[in-house]
This record gives structure tokens, sequence and C-alpha cells, in this order.
């Protein structure tokens, strides 16, 4: 898409005009407000700035730009969203290039799960009594199974491939997709259909369940990894459930489908499952986008709490909070919930309980003390980050009744030694990086400047880095700063640039808001040079490094206004 078509959309549709031409907005001070139509409320939460041409709700955090709007109001496409304000503004979008654009292998294997999808649930509709009843018997309710586009594949060989054929999908195409088997066969035949999202809600991937005990193959197929899927690097459930997740600032994480879904038929609206036996590192960094608080809920029994301790570890490796909820030794969240109310579960969330206390509780794993100490000791070993660390020493002396001295003596140990200067752990949002982007995004002279001196590896906040790289790539020739949400099609991204936009920015200077962030990686790097002398104290050029970087931070520190510092 050309930007200045782009740019050209947004300087002719004023977003007062056009939200106002949806429901009526009313006056506040400088901005309008209004009740939220993304989210139910009595009070007027909605704002609409007409100088920086944004929405956003501070009841449930949604914002954007005009077109955004548009897109999410009317559920539309982002091309249509365009070509309707286009037409509003008597523009021409000039559809020919649009056209043009040559749809790449993986657009290709998208539209073919967009129309496996529907395929999928039409079976379901049409010819899937048995895998109807069985989702009745589970209490799975029809809007679920419509939200989460739950469908059937026949016991056919060829019922999707013919369908697509139909479509006019090229069969050369198909051995790409991970949905046929080598020789061209349907490769999910007389299963349950669940399909994997990726966060923005396309369809990349599928879970095929047994219906009947005696079948054939495992319990669960699952695609292969194709061009548009890795496994272990989505959630399942997260494209409907990041805004709870996000709001309530805390996930609950299970571990199959059926989990995700009974929770979720009970309000539990916060979860996802991680499809898998634990968590990986890209699933914890993906969550991670949203909160810093996770709650594993996995299976009662041996296995399942095995898979929750290694997912609370890569959590707190991470510099995240993880708590374990624990289930009887025969349940998982699906089979508690159908005999238990959902106020029980919630108790049970609400009683989950910090890695080294659920392990020093546990009787099922079989672990002795010293066993389970040396557990959470690999643990402390791969934190990054200094005060995570500091913190978890401290509690497993606490719940070990083990001396912190004793702790740290065993990490000197065992902690491996780095050869460098790698740290991207910490991935708390942090203000002095809010704040600079707060500053440029509303001043373009400002963000000349930062750009000079400043490059993406001072921001250590994941989505405040892809933000800053973004900045860094394209605001240069850009128009309108709102402009920047059409260049990412992530909507938590968007989101975040939208309130970083609407924000007013911090009264500091651009100069004081660059040293904060000099300041602060240059601390981050001693501490690294620090440990790094710990393991290697011989070792005189790390001396000498530490002596520079004290050199440094004093001669910042002089400048920096104190007060700024946080
Ligand atoms: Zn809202």
């Amino acid at each position: 898409m050309d930007q200045n078509q782009i740019d050209e959309v947004l300087e002719r549709n004023n977003i007062v005009d056009v939200i106002g031409s949806y429901f009526p907005l009313k006056k506040a001070g400088s901005n309008y407000k209004a009740r939220c139509p993304f989210h139910d409320e009595k009070t007027a939460s909605f704002v609409v700035s007409e100088k920086k041409q944004i929405f956003k709700c501070f009841g449930c955090g949604k914002a954007g730009n005009v077109i955004t709007f548009v897109r999410d109001y009317e559920k539309i496409s982002f091309l249509e969203a365009l070509k309707k304000l286009a037409s509003r503004a008597g523009l021409t979008i000039q559809q020919t290039k649009v056209n043009k654009q040559k749809q790449t292998k993986r657009d290709l294997i998208y539209k073919i799960y967009s129309i496996a999808v529907n395929y999928y649930q039409e079976n379901l509709q049409q010819h899937g009594t048995f895998a109807k009843k069985y989702l009745e018997d589970r209490k799975i309710s029809d809007a679920t199974i419509k939200k989460f586009q739950i469908g059937y594949a026949l016991d056919s060989f060829g019922g999707l491939k013919n369908y697509l054929l139909k479509n006019s999908i090229n069969e050369q195409i198909l051995q790409n997709t991970g949905l046929f088997t080598a020789n061209n066969n349907d490769l999910f035949k007389e299963r349950l259909m669940f399909p994997i999202h990726d966060h923005n809600g396309k369809v990349i991937a599928f879970g095929g369940r047994v219906l009947r005990e005696d079948q054939t193959g495992g319990k669960y197929v699952n695609s292969p990894t194709t061009d548009i899927y890795t496994k272990g690097n989505e959630l399942y459930g997260l494209f409907v459930t990041r805004y709870e997740i996000s709001k309530k600032d805390f996930v609950i994480v299970c571990e199959g489908y059926t989990d995700f879904l009974r929770l979720y038929e009970n309000d539990f609206t916060n979860s996802v499952a991680s499809l898998g036996t634990s968590l990986t590192d890209s699933q914890v960094s993906l969550l991670g986008r949203y909160t810093n608080n996770f709650y594993m809920i996995y299976d009662g029994d041996k296995a399942g709490r095995k898979a929750a301790v290694r997912a609370a570890s890569n959590i707190i490796k991470k510099g995240y909070s993880a708590k374990i909820a624990t289930l009887p030794e025969t349940d998982d969240p699906d089979s508690f919930l159908l005999k238990n109310s959902r106020e029980l579960l919630q108790k049970i969330i609400s009683d989950a309980k910090p890695l080294s206390l659920f392990l020093l509780e546990d009787e099922i794993l079989g672990l002795d003390k010293k066993a389970k100490l040396n557990e959470l000791i690999e643990t402390l070993n791969e934190i990054e980050d200094e005060i995570s660390r500091e913190l978890m020493v401290k509690e497993i002396s606490e719940i070990f009744k083990v001396s912190e001295h004793a702790i740290i003596s065993k990490i000197r140990k065992r902690r491996p030694r780095r050869d460098g200067i790698t740290n991207n752990a910490t991935l708390v949002k942090v203000s002095e990086e809010k704040d600079i982007l707060t500053m440029i995004l509303n001043d373009k002279l400002k963000y000349k400047k930062v750009a000079q001196e400043i490059d993406s590896s001072y921001f250590f906040t994941e989505i405040y880095k892809i933000i800053y790289s973004l900045l860094l790539e394209c605001f240069e020739g850009m128009g309108q700063a709102s402009g920047l949400l059409e260049k990412v099609d992530d909507k938590i991204i968007q989101n975040t640039i939208a309130e970083l936009i609407i924000e007013d920015p911090p009264e500091i200077s651009i100069e004081d808001a660059i040293n904060n962030l000099k300041l602060r990686k240059l601390q981050r790097e001693l501490v690294q040079i620090n440990e790094l002398i710990e393991n290697d104290s011989k070792n005189m050029e790390l001396f000498s490094r530490k002596k520079e970087l004290k050199k440094q931070i004093l001669k910042i520190n002089k400048k920096v206004v104190r007060k700024t510092l946080y």
C-alpha cells in the first residue's frame, strides 16, 4: 500500500467527524467523549482527540486512529476501511496497484486455511451429528463453538481437497499447507477440528481430536510446521482473550483445547492454552506483551505438575511472576469444572503458590528436599535480571529455611560463564522508555535528536523496542504520527502506539530523557560486569571496562536532573 495514499486518507478524514457520524460525541475540554462502543459501560471512558487524531478507551484500553476505528467498528478489513474513508473524502484508492500486488505463498496458505475453516464448520452443522453430541456432552455452547470456529472433518480421503479445488485453489500448493498426507489425501479424518489462530485471529493450524476411543491414530493429530505456523509459538485462545488478559493484568495458562474452552465457558476470559506439555520461551514472550503475571493451571497428576514446574521456571527466568494452582491429582481444569462450581476453581486460582512454595508442599512429584532445592537453583541460575534473582533467593530462603548465603554460594558455583554483554531479560515496562516514546511521538523535532543518539538497544521492554525500531524505520518520511498505526498489523502494538500518542509527554527536557535512557543502559552493563568479575576475578579487561563504565555513569549523572529519575 502506498504510504501517500494512507496519509491522504488520514489527512482528509477528521476522526471527530467520522466517529461522530456513528454515534454522538460530547465535547469535554479539548477532547470528545462517549460511551465506548467496544465494551459495555455506563460511564463514558471513550475519548477522541481531535488534535492528535486518535481515539482511546480508558475502560477497555482499545485505541487507534480513524482507519482502525472504522475497521474495528464495522468489523471489516483494513483495506475495506481505507476504501470507505477514501470515498467519503472523495478520493479514489488506486485499485490496480492493490490487485497487482503479488500474492505471496504465505498469503495463499492463509487463504487456504480460511477456506478450510469454513469447510470444517459446515461439516459440523451438516454431517457432524456425533461430533455435535460430543460438544453437547462437554457442555460447550453454540456461541463458543462459533467464536472459536470449531468444526468437524469427515471420514473421507478427499473431502477437503475437492472443496479447495472447487474454490479455485491450485493443486500444486496443497503439499505446502500441512493439511494433506504425502499421498495428497486429507490429513484430518473423522475428527473434531480445533482451529489454532494467531494472536490477530488468523487461522494458521488445526488440532484434530478423535471422537471415538477405538479410532486409529493418536488422540490428537496436529498440523505440522508450515510457512505460517511454528509449533510452540502460538497460544490457543489468545486472539479472543488478550484484551481481558491485559485489562485484568494476569493470565491463566492451561494445557489443552478443552481445558481452555471449559474455562472460557465459565467466564475465565483471561485464559490461554499452551497446547504442549510446557510453555516455550516464545510463548512466554508473547504473553509478556499483555501482562507480567502468570497463573499456571495444569493437570493435577505427576505429568501435569512436572510441566507446570517447567513452565513456571521458564516464566521466572524471563523476569515475570509465576504462580501454580493445584488441582486434585485426578483432575484437569475441564473435568474439575464439570463437577465443581466456578467459585471453587476461582478459589484454587487465588490460592496459587509461587514456585518455591509449590515445590516445598508437593508430594506427587516424588522429589526430596534437596532435589527440590536443586530444581530451584537451576532456575535461579538462568534469571538474568539481578533484582528478580535477589527476590527469589529471599523467597527460597524463607520457604525452605536455608540461609541466603548458602543459596547464593550454590548459584555462584553453578552459574555458567557468559562471554558477552547480552541481556534482553527485563521486560517489565519501564517509564524512561515510555517517556521518550511519548515525547517523540508528540513532537517530531524531538524525534530527530533522539534518533541521532539512541538506537533500539537502549530499549529493554519488548513492545517499546519494537515501536522504537519502527520509528527509526519510517517516522522520518511520515505525515501524522497516527499514520504509524498502519505500519503494523498487530493490534496490541497499534493500541500501545495510540496510547503513547494520546498521552501527554512528561515535563522534562529531551536531553534529560535521553540521559535517563543512557544511564539506565550503563547501569545494567555495570551489574553484568560485576557478575562477570565474580566468575573471573583475574580478568583485567573486565576491570578496565568497569572503570570506564563508572566514568561514563558519573559523567551523565552530573547532567541528569535527579528528580526526573524514578
Ligand atoms: Zn472500551
